[in-house]
């Protein structure tokens, strides 16, 4: 079969009919829906012939053996969040389809094509995501806290895995399969608003940001709001206020898409009559390169300390979570670049915001590299997430463009 892209979009369409409702889509994760999605997956991807396997982490594998074991891997993932879009996730698996059907038409490839739907990348239901990918990157490290996760319900993480056939312990054991693997290559949406002001349908990602989480606690004293001077007050919030305006600063000075977020501050006593004795507050930078992360974070505990002074109060860093920047593979950015030039006139490179499987395949040693097609209003993770069906066609076809050359380079030894 020829590459048909229209086709993608119609099974989209399909797949959204079959597991969303008026709220979005429903593909959570280690659900019945979910499994449904996977069914129906594997019915979508019979014809081509490829062979089914599910590893020790739950990824669902299609694979087309090659004259080489060497392989080019496309990824995506079928789960989405509650009340989510109809295109994160399954757009890159989708689009994986469509290819596999046009190399499987030419007859045996010179090297193997896999495609995988990785488990659980939005870790909705149990709060951790990259499940799958993690796991077969061999990063997954936090077994005993995986153990003890549960969802609203209260069911475990490793009761609703078994559930669907996967045993926590053995999770590791799907690092096997990316042996043979010699490139990885991922389509998604953008989920930001970039490509969409610069009236670009596609883009070349460079990376994924390093990101460092911190909880930064302010302490300063609980008094009466009607009979302490103001200034002879060590108000907590002061604190956490001026950082949360410092790092707009921060961000600004950094430039190359540096972004600072404080996204919560809990202040206790938390009462209208008192000054605020604690002020929690969370901080998430991010960046495409490490040294300048580390130098965000460097800014922000430096301010944090000078504010503290001002203020009289104390304040203290805490590490929740860091991950370092991921770069691409420069020969398959390359392509990549080549393949969105060659569908769309323009490639324009950008780093992505949000964490990808592809970014533990890369962190794991295999050649990576992403590709993003506009997101209308940069709108994900609600069912107003959009992109335009004549976008989404050519996101396809640059997939297909993308996949032929980095087939080509691995057949030739690359
Ligand atoms: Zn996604």
């Amino acid at each position: 079969m020829p590459l048909d892209a229209s086709r993608t979009v119609r099974e989209l369409e399909e797949l959204r009919e079959l597991t969303g409702d008026e709220n979005g889509a429903q593909r959570v994760a280690w659900t019945e829906t979910w499994e449904t999605a996977r069914g129906w997956l594997r019915e979508t991807v019979a014809s081509t012939g490829a062979t089914e396997t599910v590893d020790a982490a739950g990824n669902q594998w299609f694979t087309l053996p090659g004259r080489s074991e060497r392989a080019v891997l496309i990824g995506g993932h079928i789960d989405s969040v509650p009340n989510g879009g109809w295109l994160d996730g399954c757009l890159n698996v989708l689009g994986g389809v469509e290819v596999l059907r046009r190399v499987a038409e030419k007859g045996e490839p010179p090297v193997t094509i896999r495609l995988v739907n990785w488990a659980d990348e939005e870790g909705a239901r149990f709060g951790r995501s990259l499940f799958g990918s993690s796991a077969a990157a061999g990063s997954m490290a936090d077994h005993d806290e995986l153990r003890a996760l549960r969802d609203a319900d209260g069911i475990s993480l490793p009761d609703a895995l078994a559930e669907h056939g996967v045993e926590l312990d053995r999770t590791l054991e799907a690092r096997s399969e990316l042996d043979s693997a010699a490139a990885y290559l991922e389509l998604h949406i953008e989920q930001g608003p970039v490509l969409e002001s610069l009236d670009l349908p596609l883009g070349v990602v460079l990376g994924t940001f390093g990101v460092e989480r911190h909880r930064i606690t302010w302490r300063g004293q609980a008094a009466h709001a009607g009979s302490t001077p103001m200034a002879q007050r060590r108000d907590a919030l002061a604190g956490a206020a001026k950082l949360a305006l410092e790092i707009r600063e921060i961000a600004a000075r950094t430039g190359d898409g540096a972004v600072c977020t404080s996204g919560g501050v809990v202040c206790r006593p938390g009462i209208v009559t008192s000054v605020v004795e604690t002020a929690e507050q969370l901080l998430d930078q991010r960046h495409l390169d490490a040294g300048k992360l580390a130098a965000m974070l460097e800014q922000a505990e430096e301010a944090s300390r000078r504010f503290a002074a001002e203020e009289n109060i104390e304040v203290e860093f805490e590490k929740i979570w860091s991950i370092e920047p991921i770069l691409f593979d420069e020969t398959l950015l390359g392509f990549c670049e080549d393949s969105v030039r060659e569908v769309s006139g323009t490639a324009h490179r950008l780093p992505s915001g949000p964490l990808h499987d592809a970014a533990e395949v890369s962190r794991a040693g295999v050649p990576t590299v992403m590709l993003f097609v506009q997101s209308l209003r940069g709108l994900s993770h609600t069912r107003l997430e959009d992109t335009k069906p004549e976008h989404l066609e050519l996101a396809v076809a640059a997939l297909d463009r993308l996949a032929s050359k980095t087939i080509a380079w691995i057949a030739d030894g690359g």
